[in-house]
C-alpha cells in the first residue's frame, strides 16, 4: 500500500480523478464492485472499500473520512474470483495510457464481470465450456431459454421441448450463471405448483448464480431486433429459426448482458443455434448425477465418465468432449463417422502419439479469438496464435498418411495461413507481455520507424547511466543514484548522510524518508526527450499490433473451422489412444431394439482398479459381463445377489457402455451392439435431497415417477433397489408394480436392467414374458463368502446378508445372534404369507380399476 500513498494524496488534491471515478461509478448495475487502477493498484472506495475489505480481507484505510482499500493489480485475478465467487459483479476501470510526470492519466471502463460474462483466461477453466443460461417465463407458466459461451461464441435457443427434457439439457450445460426477467421470475417463483419439474428446475437456478434483469429486456421483437444487429443478418431465417421463434427475448437479453458486460456488443457471435431435445440421447439430471457421467461421487471430475472417456491433450478437445457427451447424437452418420475415424487412427498407432505431441503445443485457438474479436487485446495470445499456426502443417503431414475417408474429412477443415503465419513470426517478439501498455512485443528489424526510434531511447537510456557514473565521480558519492518513476520522471537520490556533498547546480525536487531527490536542467531535457521517443515508439507499436489483429481478425472464420476440426482430432485421438490401452471394442450402432455386449466391463471401475493394483500386488482386475436385452424379447432383467457382489456396478456398466457408443467412442467390451437409446434413465442408491426438504424415499419416487412417466420402447432404464426408502412390504409392493408397469401389455417396453434385494420379485417371470432373472455370483466357503463378480442366469438362491455384515466388522456375538433370529424368522412362514395376501390385494386392486395409496404415488 505503501507505494500508492501518493495517488492517495493525489485522489483527495485533485478532483479530476476523483471525478473520473465517480462518473464512472454512477453507470454501475447494483451489486457491482469498482476496481478503479491507480499506478500499481486496483483502489475500492467507499462502500465498495468496505465491502471489499470484508470479502477479501484489504486493510481498510482512510483518507480525509474517505474509506479506501487496494490490491495489487498484478494478483487482481484471483481477487476477482473471489468477488465473484461472493455473488456479486466487479467493474474494472483501466488506465488507458502510461502514467507520466504531471498529466493525469486517461482512464476508462474497461469490463464488468459477472461469473458467466468472464472470458479473460485466468478466470475460466480452460477444459470447461461456459455457459450463461437466459430463462424466459411464459404466461402460461412454461418458459422459454437461450445460452451462450461469451469466451468460444457458441450460441444457442431451445427449441420446443418439454420441460423435463429442457432440464435436462440445462443441466448437462452446467451453466456458470443464469439470467431471468425481475417480475416474471419473482411470480414463477411464487407459484404454488407441485409438480416435480417446477420443483426441479426451481433447483436448478436455486444452485448457481442468478443476476435478474428488467423484464423488458426480454421482449421478443427487441430480442431479434439485437441478434440481427449483433450478428449481423438481415434474418433469422438463415439459421432455421422464423422471427416468432419463442426464445429469441430470451436470446436478445443473453446479448443485452454481454455488452454490458464488454462494454461493447459481443463481437463473436456468429451464427445462432436452435437445439432441440428431440435430436439426442437425453440424460435427466437425477440421472447424470447418480451415474456421475460429468463428476465423480466426489463433485470433481475425477472418477466421472467424462474423466474415463478423456483422453485429450488440448483444452478445446476437453471442451468439445464435454460438448459430446452432453448431446450424444441420434443420427446414424454422425456416430459412425466418428466411430470410423478411431479405427482409421488405430490402423498406425505409432503415429498418434507423434500426433498428440504436435496437438500439445497447439493453444486455446477458440478463446484467443473469442477474448480479439471482443476488443482483449493481449500480445502473449497473438503469439499463442503463431505458435498454432507452426503446428498446422506438421498435424496436416501426419493425418495426411491415413488412407481412411474420416480422418481425411477432419484433415480438410485445416487451413495452413501461411501468410498469416509467417506475418506473425516476423511480427512479434519471442518474449511477449499480457499487456499493450508497456510495449515491447514487437520484433526488432520488422519496422524501421520503430526501430529508429528505440535506438533514440536506448540511446538516451544509456545517456543516463554514463550520467550517473560522472555524477558519482564529480560530486564524490559512491551511492548517488539516478531512478525513474512513472509519476515523477528521472531524479538524482543522494541519501541524508551525503547532503552536505550537493552541488549547487543540483535543484531539490522531493523529500522522502531517508533522502532528498534532485533534478538537473540537462536531465530535465533529457527526460522529455526519452520520454517523447517511448511515447511514440509504444504509439508505433501498438499501432503495429493493430495492424497484426487486423490480419487475424480477417482470418477469423477459417482459423475457427481450423480450430473445431483441431478439438475434433483432439478428442478422436484421445479416443484412439484409450482403445489401444484398454482394448475397447467398436460397437456395431442400428436402429433396431437389441442391446448385446459381450465381455462388458465398466470403464470408470476399471481404471481406478489398475491404477490400485499398481500399488498394491495381488488387487483383482476387473471381472467381465455380459448382456442381453431387447425391447421385444429380453426386456427386463431382474438382478439379484448379496451385497457387495456387483449389481450396481454392473447395471451402471451397461448405461454408462451404451452412452459412450452413442458418442461415437469405442467402448469396454469385447463386442457390443447397440440399437439406438432415446434417454437413459437410472434410479440408483440413496441420494439425500433432506437439505432440501425432501425425504429420501420422496426423492426415490419423484425420480421414479419420472422414469415411468417418460420412458419409451427405445429408452434404457436403470433400477437399483427401488422401494428401499420405505418399509420391505411397501417396498417389494413398489418394485414389483414397477416391474409390470414398465413390461407393460404392449408388444415392446424399455430396455431395463432392475437390481434388487428383493427376492420374491424373481417371481415375477411367470406373469410378464419378457423378465428374465440373473444373479451375480458369489461363492461360500467354511461359512464366508466369496465375491466372483460374475452374472448369471437365473435368481440368487439367498441374500448373505449376514455374511456380508461380517466382512464388514460387526462384532461376532452380534453375527452369532442374527443367525440365530434368521433361523427363527425362516422356520416361521407368517412373513410370506403377508406378503403374498399384500400382493394379491395390489392385483385384485388394479383389475378392478381401483388405485392404491402407494400406486397414486406414480
Ligand atoms: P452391490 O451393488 O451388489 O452391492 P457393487 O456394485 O457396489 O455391489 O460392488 C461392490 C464392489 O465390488 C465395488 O467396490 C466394485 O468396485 C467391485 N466390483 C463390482 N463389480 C466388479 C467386477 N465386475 N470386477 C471387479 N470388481 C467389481
Amino acid at each position: 500500500m505503501a507505494g500508492c500513498d501518493f495517488f492517495h494524496q493525489q485522489i483527495m488534491a485533485i478532483t479530476p480523478m476523483m471525478q473520473q471515478y465517480l462518473d464512472v461509478r454512477r453507470e454501475l448495475p447494483a451489486n457491482t464492485l469498482l476496481l478503479f487502477r491507480l499506478g500499481d493498484f486496483y483502489e475500492l472506495f467507499d462502500e465498495d472499500a468496505r465491502i471489499g475489505s470484508q470479502i477479501l480481507g484489504l486493510t481498510l484505510t482512510q483518507r480525509n473520512g474517505q474509506p479506501m482499500a487496494g490490491l495489487p493489480y498484478h494478483a487482481a485475478d484471483a481477487y476477482i474470483q473471489r468477488i465473484l465467487a461472493a455473488g456479486r459483479k466487479v467493474a474494472v476501470c483501466d488506465q488507458m495510457e502510461p502514467p507520466r510526470p504531471g498529466k493525469i492519466v486517461k482512464r476508462a471502463l474497461t469490463r464488468i464481470l459477472s461469473p458467466g460474462t468472464t472470458l479473460e483466461d485466468h478466470q475460466v477453466d480452460a477444459r470447461k465450456n461456459h455457459y450463461l443460461l437466459a430463462l424466459d417465463f411464459a404466461k402460461d407458466n412454461g418458459f422459454h431459454a437461450a445460452w451462450l459461451d461469451l469466451t468460444t461464441g457458441d450460441y444457442a435457443v431451445a427449441g420446443e421441448g418439454r420441460a423435463d427434457q429442457l432440464l435436462s439439457v440445462f443441466t448437462a450445460l452446467d451453466p456458470r450463471e443464469v439470467i431471468v426477467p425481475e417480475q416474471a421470475w419473482a411470480r414463477w417463483r411464487a407459484l404454488d405448483a407441485h409438480d416435480s419439474g417446477h420443483k426441479a428446475l426451481l433447483n436448478f437456478c436455486n444452485d448457481r448464480p442468478l443476476s435478474t434483469l428488467a423484464d423488458y429486456q426480454f421482449a421478443r421483437e427487441e430480442g431479434l431486433q439485437r441478434v440481427l444487429e449483433t450478428l449481423k443478418v438481415l434474418s433469422v431465417e438463415g439459421f432455421g429459426l422464423t422471427r416468432m421463434h419463442p426464445a429469441l427475448g430470451a436470446a436478445g437479453a443473453l446479448i443485452h448482458y454481454a455488452t454490458e458486460s464488454l462494454c461493447a456488443p459481443p463481437g463473436n457471435l456468429r451464427t445462432l443455434r436452435e437445439y432441440r431435445p428431440g435430436g439426442v440421447l437425453l440424460l435427466d439430471p437425477a440421472t447424470l448425477r447418480n451415474l456421475e457421467i460429468f463428476r465423480g461421487a466426489n463433485g470433481s471430475r475425477e472418477g466421472s465418465l467424462l474423466a474415463a472417456m478423456d483422453g485429450t491433450v488440448t483444452a478445446p478437445g476437453a471442451r468439445l468432449l464435454e460438448r459430446w457427451l452432453a448431446a450424444p447424437p441420434l443420427e446414424l452418420v454422425e456416430l459412425k463417422r466418428r466411430q470410423c475415424a478411431v479405427g482409421e487412427l488405430l490402423e498406425a498407432p505409432g503415429m498418434t502419439g507423434e500426433l498428440q505431441e504436435y496437438l500439445k503445443c497447439v493453444r486455446d485457438l477458440p478463446r484467443i479469438l473469442g477474448r480479439l474479436r471482443n476488443r482483449l487485446k493481449n500480445p502473449r495470445e497473438l503469439g499463442g496464435l503463431r505458435d498454432t499456426l507452426q503446428q498446422i502443417p506438421l498435424i496436416r503431414q501426419i493425418l495426411a498418411q491415413y488412407d481412411g475417408d474420416s480422418v481425411r474429412g477432419v484433415a480438410s477443415r485445416l487451413s495452413e495461413q501461411p501468410e498469416l503465419c509467417d506475418l506473425l513470426e516476423r511480427g512479434l517478439a519471442d518474449d511477449l507481455p499480457n499487456e499493450l501498455v508497456e510495449g515491447g512485443f514487437i520484433r526488432d528489424t520488422y519496422d524501421a520507424e520503430l526501430d529508429h526510434l528505440r535506438s533514440l531511447t536506448r540511446d538516451s537510456k544509456s545517456w543516463i547511466t554514463s550520467l550517473e557514473a560522472e555524477e558519482q565521480k564529480r560530486t564524490g558519492i559512491k551511492n548517488l543514484k539516478i531512478r525513474y518513476t512513472g509519476a515523477f520522471g528521472y531524479y538524482i537520490e543522494i541519501t541524508k548522510s551525503n547532503l552536505h556533498l550537493v552541488p549547487d547546480d543540483y535543484i531539490r525536487k522531493q523529500t522522502v524518508v531517508n533522502a532528498e531527490r534532485y533534478y538537473t536542467t540537462s536531465l530535465k531535457e533529457k527526460e522529455k526527450e526519452i520520454l517523447h521517443a517511448d511515447e511514440k515508439s509504444i504509439a508505433r507499436e501498438t499501432e503495429l499490433f493493430e495492424a497484426l489483429s487486423t490480419a487475424v481478425l480477417d482470418k477469423a472464420d477459417s482459423l475457427e473451422a481450423t480450430a473445431a476440426a483441431l478439438a475434433e482430432i483432439d478428442v478422436l485421438a484421445g479416443w484412439t489412444r484409450l482403445a489401444r490401452e484398454w482394448d475397447y471394442c467398436k460397437p456395431e450402432l442400428d436402429e433396431g431394439d437389441v442391446l448385446e455386449i459381450e465381455s462388458g466391463r465398466h470403464p470408470v471401475v476399471e481404471q481406478t482398479l489398475r491404477r490400485e493394483r499398481h500399488g498394491l500386488a495381488g488387487t483383482r482386475s476387473f471381472v467381465p459381463n455380459d448382456t442381453l436385452l431387447s425391447a421385444s424379447d429380453e426386456q427386463v432383467a431382474i438382478i439379484t445377489g448379496p451385497n457387495m457382489a456387483g449389481k450396481s456396478t454392473y447395471i451402471r456398466q451397461v448405461a454408462l457402455i451404451a452412452l459412450m457408443a452413442q458418442t461415437g467412442c469405442w467402448v469396454p467390451a469385447k463386442r457390443c451392439h447397440i440399437g439406438l437409446v432415446d434417454r437413459v434413465f437410472s434410479r440408483v442408491g440413496a441420494s439425500d435431497e433432506l437439505a432440501r426438504g425432501n425425504s429420501t424415499f420422496m426423492v426415490e419416487m419423484n425420480e421414479t415417477a419420472n422414469i415411468l412417466n417418460n420412458a419409451t420402447p427405445r429408452s434404457l432404464i436403470i433400477l437399483d433397489e427401488i422401494g428401499r426408502g420405505t418399509s420391505t412390504y411397501d417396498g417389494l409392493a413398489i418394485a414389483w408394480a414397477v416391474v409390470e408397469y414398465l413390461h407393460g401389455s404392449e408388444e415392446r417396453g424399455p430396455r431395463t436392467l432392475f437390481a434388487t434385494h428383493y427376492h420374491e420379485l424373481t417371481q415375477i417371470d411367470r406373469q410378464c414374458a419378457r423378465v428374465r432373472n440373473y444373479s451375480v455370483a458369489v461363492k461360500e466357503w467354511n461359512d464366508e463368502i466369496i465375491f466372483v463378480r460374475q452374472v448369471k442366469k437365473g435368481a440368487a438362491d439367498r441374500s448373505y446378508g449376514i455374511q456380508v455384515a461380517r466382512l464388514a466388522g460387526l462384532p461376532v456375538s452380534v453375527i452369532n445372534r442374527a443367525k440365530e433370529v434368521l433361523e427363527k424368522l425362516e422356520a416361521d412362514d407368517s412373513s410370506h404369507n403377508l406378503l403374498r395376501r399384500r400382493l394379491k390385494t395390489i392385483r385384485n386392486a388394479e383389475a378392478n380399476g381401483k388405485e392404491t395409496g402407494q400406486m397414486a404415488l406414480f
